[in-house]
């Protein structure tokens, strides 16, 4: 019998056990309220004594590496907020898989029927915040190592399991205590990786992800007594005109396969101090999302062609926060990997697509990875009340994470 062919058997034969295992860690963990918000609502979680406390979350994936002898590595920022990696396998060939997960969840908000801390099984599902994003998913690749450990399956690369930190929330400080850590401390060097964070229920994979930028345009007018506009410039009518252009502006670009086309989202504007003032100054603050190929200079030189057809206009254009779009050849050894298993083990090939949003895998491939999303859980259940996954999914993400090992590693 091959290794895979050992693998599936198991997963028949043992059907509840697995899923009673996966269960009771979802519910375990769900419990643990590891809400990661920005430090300015931190006080709206008086439970909390910093962002995340994902330790509380890390402690159990330990416990669970400890029991079945997968070694691991804690890489912590600040030790209320770890990253834990537990690895299998020889890393003998030089490839390895980096399967991430993150601990953290974002605050429960309103309009739940059930404790959203303590889950709830129903029909198949289970019910509570982090169910789907992202507690489920990481029960399911923490038992899909137990299980390759069990099982005494060789591996010639290696699997990364790992439970990060700070995936949900961005604060204005900056400083990062999951991927962003890791990549920057040079503390993991993956050569594949999956995100089991996009929902999809396994029926897409996530090849591509658009660029998010945030520019600030800035009017300059000149004040003056209202009752007296004709001695001001107002730069609130200036801005309006620049608003007229923007809603016209067509960048230069080629269509993306699966990310189609950039957008642009005017998504705040300021202007004006009182009625009876010539407002001196306006901003508005757009929400640009690019495909391969834009560059920042092309976007800075399409806002500038705006200012200009504004006669009489000042305007200053500053880029406030840009990350490159990222596309990974659907081609690939890791995409294929996982096509093929889900046709044995789902009976469909998963689709690649792009995405306007962002997952950890964007960090991954800007760092020269080769990473995807790809997992388990209705697209829909994201950051809702009542949110869900199903459990048959988790079970059957926990078997293809043990076979597309198998299929990279080996
Ligand atoms: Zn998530």
């Amino acid at each position: 019998m091959s290794t895979k062919e050992k693998i599936k058997a198991y997963f028949q034969e043992n059907e509840n056990k697995i899923r009673d295992k996966i269960v009771s860690l979802v519910k375990e963990m769900v419990k643990e309220k590891t809400v990661n918000v920005v430090s300015e609502k931190l006080s709206e979680h008086p439970y909390l004594k910093v962002r995340g406390e994902e330790y509380r979350v890390a402690n159990i994936v330990k416990r669970e590496f400890e029991n079945y002898g997968i070694p691991y590595n804690e890489f912590a920022r600040m030790k209320e907020r770890p990253n834990v990696i537990g690895k299998i396998g020889k890393d003998k060939n030089g490839k390895r898989l980096f399967m991430a997960a993150h601990m953290d969840i974002v605050p429960a908000g309103d309009g739940w029927d059930t404790d959203p801390f303590e889950v709830v099984e129903k029909d198949g599902k289970l019910y509570g915040r982090g169910t789907l994003d992202n507690k489920g998913p990481l029960a399911s690749i923490i038992v899909a190592g137990e299980i390759l450990k069990e099982l005494g399956i060789e591996l010639e690369g290696e699997l990364q399991l790992a439970a990060l930190s700070d995936e949900e929330a961005e604060d204005p400080d900056g400083i990062d205590y999951g991927i962003g850590y890791l990549l920057e401390e040079k503390l993991i060097n993956p050569t594949f990786a999956i995100i089991p964070d996009i929902g999809e229920n396994m029926e897409r994979i996530d090849i591509a992800e658009k660029g998010r930028t945030v520019f600030k345009v800035t009017a300059h007018g000149k004040q003056a007594h209202g009752s007296t506009p004709e001695k001001g410039i107002n730069a609130v009518y200036m801005m309006a005109k620049m608003v007229c252009e923007i809603e016209k502006l067509q960048f230069d670009y080629k269509v993306h396969p699966v990310l189609g086309h950039p957008t642009l989202n005017l998504g705040e504007i300021h202007g004006g101090a009182a009625p009876n003032i010539v407002p001196g100054q306006c901003e508005i603050l757009l929400d640009i999302r690019t495909v391969p190929g834009m560059t920042k200079e092309q976007v800075v030189s399409k806002l500038e062609e705006c200012a200009k057809k504004v006669e009489g206009g000042k305007f200053t254009i500053e880029c406030m926060s840009w990350n490159e779009p990222h596309d990974v050849n659907p081609d690939n050894e890791l995409v294929r990997a996982i096509q093929k298993n889900s046709k044995e083990v789902l009976g469909f090939e998963p689709e690649p697509f792009g995405m306007g949003g962002g997952t950890f895998a964007k960090t991954l491939n800007l760092h020269g990875v080769i990473a995807v999303g790809w997992g388990p859980g209705d697209d829909e259940a994201f950051h809702v009340a009542n949110e869900y996954v199903e459990i048959k999914q988790l079970v059957d993400f926990a078997l293809l994470t043990c076979l597309v090992s198998i299929d990279l590693l080996n």
